[in-house]
């Protein structure tokens, strides 16, 4: 995920939230989306080896939390844990309602997206 790419999902992410978003590359490699709040206002962290496809669901998903407010506007969210840890079996159990909201929300977005929006997409982030 180069500054390009991250730039682009930033972009993304302001369009559909209404509000400006950083996009950054995580650090850590057991969650695969965080969204958040620092300095400069809100902010999604993305595993940084997503696929152009994959990336698009996770930042939906991420937009999601903040959209429907999800997160409060001075605390971190609820990280988005990887398939099959520990973590998201934990995960899961306490936070369904809200992620059964974020999914929805976030298909909905997900099947608005454009062929060039993907495609570009795909451009920057596929290896
Ligand atoms: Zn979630």
């Amino acid at each position: 995920m180069d500054d390009v790419a991250l730039a682009w999902l930033s972009m993304l992410a302001g369009a559909a939230v209404g509000e400006p978003v950083t996009v950054k590359a995580s650090a850590r490699d057991d969650v695969l989306g965080l969204a958040g709040r620092d300095a400069s206002g809100w902010a999604i962290s993305l595993a940084p080896d997503l696929g152009g496809d994959d990336a698009l669901e996770v930042l939906m998903h991420e937009c999601a939390h903040i959209a429907l407010g999800h997160i409060a506007r001075d605390r971190e969210s609820v990280p988005r844990p990887a398939v099959g840890s520990i973590l998201e079996r934990l995960t899961q159990a306490r936070e369904a309602p809200l992620e059964d909201a974020a999914q929805a929300w976030a298909a909905a977005r997900l099947s608005g997206l454009g062929d060039r929006v993907r495609w570009l997409t795909r451009a920057l982030l596929d290896g």
